[in-house]
């Protein structure tokens, strides 16, 4: 990469003193971690630029680079180029460059790309020297205003929702550098939301503000962490007032289980699709405040419903903008995906629960390879579950229903355009964790490095060499000046039964349940290798009329269709070249490892998203279906399961690849008898 030396040791100094800023918390001295009153949490996030991607995910960090991540701003400058509000200009004013932003940081500052750096430096320095007397950040307000450029968003400029965005690129800033100015302003923006919230409430402007209260409370109780201003307090009870009341709604009313324009009763209404996504966390971030168990409770019982009444095998949930339910060709917002992706990764670090651990690779490792373009210059706006081709046409969604699932830079809706950037970026910089013990946490798999401080505070590398989630087996290697003690902690997917850690080739004695942390604490010196090893094995899950899933592991499994892409000037479209109106069998399900063959490709891929380099694929038999026909550019409605099979319903080879490198797909199938 460009000028990396030079930079790489310019981030490695900047590191040490990002640590140095938590040194007041009471658990990882070493860290920003919760202080009092706040309810310990077991883990927290490491400076941005200790972790290091290797293989196919540093791979994938680089095609973003060079794709639509690094430049935005050519392709997009009617909304992210030099007129917009966050750079002082007439322009957009609103999420989207503060959304862009989010992710292109930590992209920048993990790749340490200096050329990128630059582009984020304007955003961040404009918000940090032009704060108004009172405190406010962002665009000069002014409530109506001509429109500079066609699909600009006339909202007004006050709006507490984009500041939101804004905070979380502030807070990324200092976690990359360390600069302290961005203590001093976000502490003035508080004492000025203090003042203003009960004049002008989170929903005041825009319901997004009161929906999305969860990302500003987050921010808040981030910097009493570092500060221990006791207004910081105060602020976050009123934020926790004002954001829409999720635990309540969660456990006591059932707007989960609502469709778009459904009403409910008690004043229940559907959710927006990525409302819920962000909204999820909401109750667990709060939680720090007050750690009653009701709070918890709540998002499990979200989760569970949400699979109930929207489920899909790939992890999300059919909405359109509105929740849309289970059908399977229903659409599922790049937005929803990554938020999702931040929500799961924020309510890790408070809780330390391997099902949020889990739901996050099943995102990382299935929905998001798919959704963007291979060269990262064209994303859908809606992926589906069942999914058999990506053309310009009508379909069953409520809205955007002619360009929804093409590839393109704006169809569907811009909003993806400029917030998918942030789901690889923040899952790398999620790869590792430091732990409340003063040790370092691995709970979600991928190859990567990362240099970070443990113990008294002596520093260590550990290096993560896997082809996961392809391979079963994780290698760590620890190296060290001087040996040193500390915990190693190590999830064990729900999945796994019969997971496997040896040090140094012995095996670990300590607890090795599914669904549970693996604490490994000893003497390390350098050298010492730990090895973890995951088999895995096929299971099924059910679905809307009955349909069944292939999972294996940590990836879904889908039909193999071949793809011919065409490309027209605003979009690319998708059509299959095979048949893809199979059901499975039924009888095979009773001894899957004899029936499904399974084949490793090349693991080690470097590009691995994609039919081409698809590192496993899965041979069995599958049974055509002639019924099961298009209908309105999709899927036809799927054939409740199981069918009494017919004789003139051919049995043909089929083959399974990870959801992750389809472009269309079945996902859910129907079986026969
Ligand atoms: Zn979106």
């Amino acid at each position: 990469m460009r000028n990396a030396s030079i930079l790489s040791l310019f981030v490695a100094a900047l590191v040490g003193s990002v640590a140095q800023a938590g040194s007041a918390a009471r658990d990882n001295p070493h860290y920003i971690t919760n202080r009092a009153p706040l309810a310990a949490k077991p883990y927290t996030e490491l400076p941005i630029g200790a972790i290091e991607p290797t293989g196919w995910l540093r791979r994938q960090l680089e095609i973003m680079a060079s794709g639509m991540t690094g430049r935005l701003d050519e392709l997009y400058p009617q909304v992210v180029g030099p007129r917009n509000g966050w750079l002082g200009g007439d322009g957009d004013g609103w999420e989207r460059g503060p959304y862009w932003i989010d992710g292109l940081l930590p992209l920048a500052y993990i790749l340490k790309d200096r050329t990128l750096i630059e582009k984020v430096r304007p955003w961040v320095e404009w918000t940090l020297t032009h704060q108004t007397e009172d405190g406010y950040i962002g665009p000069v307000p002014f409530e109506v205003r001509p429109t500079p450029e066609p699909g600009i968003q006339k909202s007004p400029r006050r709006d507490w929702w984009p500041k939101m965005v804004m905070l979380k690129v502030l807070q990324q800033y200092y976690m990359a550098t360390g600069d302290a100015r961005v203590i001093d302003v976000m502490t003035k923006y508080f004492r000025y939301q203090l003042r203003e919230l009960p004049k002008t409430p989170l929903g005041h402007w825009s319901f997004w503000g009161n929906r999305r209260g969860g990302d500003n409370l987050l921010v808040v109780l981030w910097l009493y962490n570092i500060t221990g201003d006791g207004f910081l307090l105060e602020l976050a009870e009123l934020i926790g007032e004002q954001t829409h009341p999720y635990t309540e709604i969660f456990l006591e009313r059932g707007d989960i289980a609502l469709h778009r324009y459904e009403q409910g009763v008690n004043g229940a209404s559907a959710f927006h699709c990525v409302n819920l996504a962000q909204g999820i966390k909401e109750p667990v971030i709060y939680y720090q405040l007050h750690p009653e168990e009701k709070h918890l409770r709540a998002v499990k019982k979200a989760f569970a419903d949400i699979r109930k009444y929207h489920g899909q095998p790939h992890g999300l949930y059919g909405a359109d903008e509105g929740m849309h339910g289970r059908v399977l060709t229903q659409g599922s917002e790049f937005c929803t995906c990554v938020e999702m992706m931040f929500s799961l990764e924020k309510m890790l670090e408070i809780t330390g629960d391997v099902a949020f651990a889990d739901h996050l690779e099943k995102l990382a490792y299935n929905m998001l390879p798919t959704q963007a373009t291979d060269d990262y210059m064209a994303r859908q706006y809606f992926q589906q579950a069942n999914q058999v081709t990506c053309a310009m046409h009508m379909h069953n969604f409520f809205d955007h229903t002619t360009d929804g699932v093409v590839f393109g830079l704006l169809t569907g809706y811009p909003c993806c355009t400029c917030n998918l950037h942030q789901g690889w970026p923040k899952f790398v910089g999620h790869l590792w964790m430091a732990s409340a013990d003063n040790g370092l946490a691995a709970l979600v798999y991928g190859a990567s490095k990362v240099t970070a401080k443990v113990a008294q505070g002596q520093t260590v590398t550990i290096t993560e060499e896997t082809c996961y989630p392809f391979s079963e087996s994780v290698r760590f290697t620890v190296s060290t000046s001087a040996a040193v003690t500390f915990a190693l902690h190590l999830r064990i997917p729900a999945w796994c039964g019969d997971a496997k850690i040896t040090v140094n080739g012995r095996p670990f004695g300590g607890n090795l349940e599914a669904g549970r942390i693996a604490r490994v604490e000893r003497p390390w010196s350098n050298g010492d290798i730990v090895e973890l090893t995951l088999p895995m094995t096929m299971r099924t899950e059910r679905w809307h009329e009955n349909s069944l899933s292939i999972e294996r592991g940590p990836l879904v499994y889908a039909l193999r269709i071949e793809e011919s892409w065409t490309a027209h000037e605003q979009y690319r479209e998708v059509q299959p070249t095979s048949p893809w109106n199979y059901a499975l069998l039924e009888a095979n399900l009773k001894d899957m490892d004899a029936a499904y063959t399974v084949a490793m490709g090349d693991v080690a891929a470097l590009e691995p998203w994609n039919l081409r380099n698809a590192p496993i694929t899965i041979k069995t038999k599958g049974a055509r279906l002639p019924h099961w026909q298009l209908y309105s550019g999709m899927a036809g409605p799927i054939p409740w399961s199981p069918q009494g099979r017919q004789d003139n319903w051919p049995i043909e080879d089929i083959t399974l690849v990870p959801y992750g490198c389809s472009t269309l797909r079945i996902t859910a199938f129907p079986t026969v008898r």
